[in-house]
């Protein structure tokens, strides 16, 4: 039964996978340009946004404008995502295999030492995500077991490849036979997971006061924020996110974050905007207009209270305190509005 099994999973199995891989690499960039273009009306309006490196920003550039926050780990990152693509690609062993497949394709081959060096390098990149992910506290808070399983995965084909080439296991007799199915597997694992792998933005909530400069700044306008019903709703479509990295930039509150998501459903979602994130907005105190996020007006309060500033009219909006302000003589009589240009609803001030 294993035996078959084993037999099925490095002949037809590995085909289909890498037809599913194939076509739906083929889906996923068909479906990116299309969400492109149909998002382009909103992105005409965007003096900063230039259609045309959309795909190399996406595809090839490291430094995105998030580098500046964090150019040690963002230089990391992108070498070990060259060494995802380079190593699988340009490894002897499955340059040899290509060869003696019915393609019979060939190119030149990574020296064994530079595949081995750059092996090793994913693995500790790997090993360093994990370890981050599990000690650093905010990380730790925001992750969930697809996070965890996401760098096991990715991090078992090489890890397999590895001890499967240099034999460092072959003293027990079990890995002996069985560590190159596990390689196979593992590497049939991590191909469909790359077809549901998704990027997106997250903002973090325990950081995040809603003040919408991410939503602001996004140049392709994937990333939404709505006033709906006392409530700041922002809504997001991976499709539509060129990976530019401007709101990690942008956010003051280092509160915004690029992470991978495995999702099946993503797929298909082309152009529907998910909620990722609701803020609660606080009203004025004197008439009930909208004014700002609570996050926000929370962390006005905790400045004024720390710094011993009066904050009697702090929870008021602009008109309130301009009304307020005139009917104490605060402001120069040069300074207030025409007796006929004054607001006509007077609503109490507190
Ligand atoms: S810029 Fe930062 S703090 Fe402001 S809404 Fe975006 S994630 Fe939240
Ligand atoms: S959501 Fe962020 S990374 Fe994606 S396009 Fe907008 S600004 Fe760039």
């Amino acid at each position: 039964m294993i035996s078959e099994f084993l037999a099925f999973a490095e002949g037809p199995l590995l085909w289909i996978v890498f037809i599913l891989f194939a076509t739906g690499l083929i889906l996923r960039t068909v479906f990116f340009v299309l969400s492109i273009l149909r998002a382009h009306p909103s992105l005409e309006r965007r003096s900063t946004f230039n259609a045309r490196p959309l795909l190399a920003v996406r595809l090839l550039l490291p430094f995105h404008n998030a580098f500046l926050k964090k150019p040690l780990y963002s230089l990391l990152r992108y070498g070990f995502h060259v060494c995802l693509f380079v190593v699988p690609i340009w490894l002897a062993g499955h340059v040899s295999l290509w060869e003696e497949s019915r393609f019979e394709w060939y190119w030149t081959p990574l020296p064994d030492s530079w595949a081995d060096a750059l092996t090793l390098f994913v693995l500790a990149a790997c090993s360093y995500f994990l370890v981050r992910r599990i000690s650093v506290g905010i990380n730790r808070k925001n992750a969930s077991i697809k996070d965890y399983l996401f760098i096991v995965l990715t991090a078992l084909p090489f890890l397999t490849g590895y001890i499967y080439t240099h034999g460092s296991l072959d003293h027990i007799p079990f890995f002996e036979t069985y560590m190159w199915y596990f390689h196979m597997l593992s590497a049939e694992a991590m191909l469909l997971m790359i077809v549901f792998l998704f990027l997106r933005i997250r903002l973090t909530a325990d950081r995040c006061t809603g003040c919408a400069a991410c939503e602001i700044n996004c140049p392709t306008g994937t990333l939404e924020a709505a006033d709906i019903h006392q409530q700041r709703v922002f809504r997001y479509s991976h499709y539509q996110c060129i990976a530019c990295g401007t709101c990690v930039g942008v956010c003051p509150e280092d509160a915004a974050e690029l992470r991978h998501e495995i999702n099946f459903a993503h797929l298909y979602r082309v152009f529907a905007k998910r909620r990722i994130r609701s803020v609660e907005l606080s009203t004025c105190e004197s008439c009930g207009a909208l004014i700002a996020p609570q996050p926000q007006m929370q962390k006005l309060q905790d400045v004024a209270v720390a710094n011993e500033i009066e904050s009697e009219m702090l929870n008021c909006c602009s008109r309130c305190k301009k009304i307020a302000a005139q009917k104490s003589h605060l402001f120069p009589q040069s300074w207030q509005l025409p007796v006929d240009r004054q607001p006509q609803d007077s609503r109490p001030v507190k």
